[in-house]
């Protein structure tokens, strides 16, 4: 056991959070913890049996209505508790898991390999999710009265909590991924079981211990770990009110299905396949800066990200060489390490697509400026040597799916219409960039994009604006108040003019 290891505060652990409690599981399997960096099992979790999950779900259930039942006999649930209330409670989850910046930073990269370079912000942004969301209070509290059309009448328009919610979330940003969910589930009134990704089951516990100091009653946030299909068993449980996933468009796809045969609403944060348009004006050194943040993220493993380059036949030559070299020198290796800008592939699994996908590249003859089939120059871990595809054209499986791995491809473009209608085509529609050095032409070509985002020069969300998958990319908002609007069930009291 290395020294750091030592200080991690979770490693192999039995059991699950649920009623505000770590409680043992019993359930008979288990999953390993694996760090991408070595290819070793340092930590473990338990598989929730079918009672496990029944009883997370009971009390999330428990917690969302108290004892008393309905709001209006003064129950004494989570969604009876005054959303100023909740607001204060958020706050000082922010802070609880600000305070836990160094273990959540360290554990995170143990597990997904993720250079601290990026995990040392999560709790802060985690921390910035809560504090947005708190802020969204008063959107609960202002009374909303419509008159009908005639004047004969009014409505009151209530907001109520949607219910038990169901959070699951993959394994490239474990811990922002499920306070994009947990924060406005929260802010709402909706209490929650979480069902994280399996590389990725213990960075999330030190948000429970965050919750727990800060004072969030028992019940309404619970956690179980396990395979896919405990997330499949909670998705369809009978006490789920609602559905919050990110993760891929297969297993999107199929959690839609059952919400739509149980008509249960569901928030779907997919894949994507993004286009930087790199107008002829572009500013090469500008975009050179930015280039590894918003087109290769997390070692390439965000989703949002503009991984397809989309270049002007005149700056063709130069675009290529700037990407390369810029590429080419960025820091790879050992991700705890603060210099490190990319690390390995979260697992096995992903480093061999990752790997497949430049095979198939160079199979369909594009041409590797910088990496490509080659040893990644580690003697262990996950790693695959950061790779430049140019002469990449539209149709090849690397412009058109989606590789989540440290793979660019550059293609050419001949007019503006081509280099839009070269964006548009793919079954995607999440994130995208433009490079110009005239904001007023680039803020112009934006609607004619066709994803959910797009970023001017550089790419980042932000908590107050919607973040929205079109298409393959999924369904519904994350962020802003259409990420809180997601959480809420409308009520229409029609009444008498007094
Ligand atoms: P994934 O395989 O879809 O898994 C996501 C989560 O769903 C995991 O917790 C997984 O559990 C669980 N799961 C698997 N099968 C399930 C089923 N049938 N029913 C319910 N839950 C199930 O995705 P991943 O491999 O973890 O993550 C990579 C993908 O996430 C990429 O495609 C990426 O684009 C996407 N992503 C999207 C966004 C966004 O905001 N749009 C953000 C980040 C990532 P196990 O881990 O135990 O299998
Ligand atoms: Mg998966």
């Amino acid at each position: 056991m290395s020294v750091l290891q030592a200080t991690l505060p979770y490693t192999h652990t039995d059991d699950h959070f649920i009623d505000g409690t770590w409680q043992r599981s019993t359930g008979a399997g288990r999953t390993e913890v694996t760090n991408p960096a070595t290819g070793e099992v340092w930590g473990s979790v338990p598989q929730a049996s079918v009672a496990d999950l029944d009883a997370a779900v009971a009390a999330a259930r428990r917690a969302f209505s108290g004892s008393a039942g309905s709001p209006a006999s003064g129950g004494s649930g989570w969604r009876d508790v005054a959303p100023a209330e909740r607001a204060r409670l958020l706050l000082r989850l922010a802070s609880q898991v600000e305070a836990r910046a160094e273990a959540i930073s360290h554990t995170n990269t143990w597990e997904n390999g993720s250079p601290v370079a990026e995990t040392s912000k999560a709790a802060a942004n985690a921390a910035s999710i809560f504090r947005y969301f708190a802020s969204l209070a008063p959107l609960l509290e202002t009374s909303d009265i419509r008159p009908f059309p005639d004047g004969s009448a009014e409505t009151v328009v209530r907001l109520d909590p949607v219910g038990v919610c169901a959070l699951i979330a993959p394994w490239n940003f474990p811990i922002n991924l499920v306070v994009a969910k947990l924060a406005p589930a929260l802010m709402a009134g909706c209490t929650v079981v979480i069902k994280p990704a399996s590389p990725t089951p213990l960075s999330v516990r030190l948000i429970l211990d965050a919750a727990v100091a800060a004072g969030i009653p028992a019940g309404v946030i619970n956690l179980v770990t396990g395979p896919g299909s405990l997330g499949d068993a909670l998705v369809k449980h009978p006490g789920i009110n609602k559905v919050a996933f990110t993760g891929s468009t297969p297993v999107g796809r199929s959690i839609a299905a059952a919400c739509g045969s149980l008509l249960r609403p569901v928030t779907l944060e997919l894949g994507g396949k993004s286009s930087a348009l790199v107008l002829p004006d572009v500013d090469l050194e500008a975009m050179s800066k930015v280039l590894i943040r918003s087109c290769l993220r997390n070692t390439g493993q965000t989703c949002y990200i503009s991984t397809r380059i989309l270049a002007p036949a005149a700056r063709y030559g130069e675009l290529v060489d700037m990407v390369t070299a810029t590429i080419a020198v960025a820091p790879q290796g050992d991700p705890m390490d603060p210099a490190t800008v990319f690390g390995p592939s979260a697992t096995r699994a992903q480093e061999q697509v990752v790997r497949e996908y430049i095979r198939s590249g160079i199979a369909e003859g594009a041409r590797a400026t910088t990496g490509g089939d080659v040893p990644s120059g580690f003697d262990r871990g996950f790693y695959v040597t950061p790779t430049v595809f140019a002469d990449v054209t539209p149709g090849m499986r690397i412009a058109q799916e989606e590789i989540f791995g440290p793979v660019l491809s550059i293609m050419r473009y001949s007019s503006l219409d081509d280099a839009v209608a070269i964006a548009n085509n793919t079954p995607f529609g999440l994130g995208g960039t433009i490079f110009s050095e005239d904001p007023d032409a680039a803020f112009a070509l934006a609607p004619r994009l066709d994803t959910g985002s797009v970023g001017l020069g550089f790419f980042a969300s932000n908590h107050a604006a919607p973040f929205a998958g079109r298409h393959d990319s999924g369904l519904g908002a994350e962020f802003g108040p259409e990420g809180l609007r997601a959480y809420l069930s409308v009520q229409s009291v029609h009444r008498r003019i007094r």
